[in-house]
């Protein structure tokens, strides 16, 4: 399948590939199940289509291809994408690390998941009470003797704070990169975060505003969507990255959903060069909506 190149707008600073939605762990907190039931998991769609669509993409270098999910290696082709998308593009790993690192050790070249970046390639989510710390170390330090460039980071969700700030110790005794992020959402009746738009998330009052992003969101079934919010609600998407015809847009859309953001799209963090104060979407125009407007065909099921 040969596709015409693809740009990204020049202010894009990430490309999210969510190669499935699916995991094998049931975090309570997860962030990808924020203020909704799970909802049933798009059809993924093979290797070959997932290399086709990547391989298209033209993008500066120091922005990497982001294999995350869900779990990104419960896709069954996931070592074979990796194996073949462009060697131009550089490639990050979220993961939990429940694949079998040996195979992975096996097929893939370190030097493929290594660009000498201000933070480890390959970053491993710990969540206490769903992993044994002792046997993530393990399965790490092996990888770094392998070459990989690993690291892991816990979330400072209130409820495990304590344990993960330990393994964050420990760690870090035994020359493993541990980071810690903020608990993003509302625990015990208080939200965490820190966001640019504080209004824009859990917010029963609905408002419409201008939104745009500076993020490549790409779902399980290559369908590109303009936040978080509309990957994890199944929002109509804005394109499909097989489309022979996408264009990546830099404009500004209409969005009637501000007050239900997800917060990974608004909350502050740095940006690629580590640098902190960015926010992944850029909202203006916030007004009062004079009628819920809920269209059923932007919708899916
Ligand atoms: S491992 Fe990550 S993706 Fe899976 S449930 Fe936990 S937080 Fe969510
Ligand atoms: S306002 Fe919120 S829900 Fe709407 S497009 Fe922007 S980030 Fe997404």
């Amino acid at each position: 399948m040969s596709l015409k190149t693809v740009s990204l707008p020049s202010n894009y600073n990430y490309i999210a590939c969510f190669l499935t939605l699916d995991c094998n762990i049931r975090c309570d907190y997860c962030i990808n199940s924020h203020n909704s039931e799970r909802r049933p998991l798009r059809q993924t769609i093979s290797g070959d289509k997932w290399v086709a669509g990547l391989n298209r993409i033209d993008c500066l270098a120091d922005i990497p291809i982001t294999f995350q999910g869900g779990e990104p290696s419960l896709h069954p082709d996931f070592i074979r994408i990796i194996k073949n998308i462009r060697k131009d593009l550089n490639i990050d790993i979220l993961t939990n690390l429940t694949f079998d690192i040996d195979v992975f050790i096996k097929e893939i070249d370190p030097r493929r998941l290594s660009r000498g970046a201000s933070y480890p390639n390959i970053r491993v989510s710990y969540h206490p009470g769903y992993m044994d710390l002792t046997l993530l170390m393990k399965k790490i330090l092996k990888m770094q003797d392998a070459g990989f460039s690993v690291g892991v980071y816990g979330i400072l969700h209130p409820r495990i704070k304590n344990e993960v700030l330990l393994a964050q110790d420990i760690c870090l005794k035994a020359n493993i990169d541990f980071r810690v992020k903020e608990f993003l959402g509302r625990y015990d009746n208080k939200l965490y975060g820190t966001y640019l738009y504080p209004e824009a998330i859990g917010n029963q009052r609905r408002k419409s505003c201008l939104c745009r992003t500076t993020e490549l969101i790409i779902g399980p079934n290559a369908d590109v969507f303009r936040c978080h919010h509309d990957l994890y609600k199944s929002f109509a998407a804005t394109g499909n990255l097989l489309d022979p015809e996408i264009a990546i847009s830099n404009n500004f859309r209409e969005c009637v959903e501000f007050g239900d953001c997800n917060p990974c799209d608004i909350k502050i963090k740095t940006n690629r060069f580590q640098v902190f104060g960015h926010t992944s979407v850029e909202i203006k125009d916030i007004a009062e909506e004079k009628v819920r407007v809920y269209p059923k065909s932007s919708i899916r099921g």
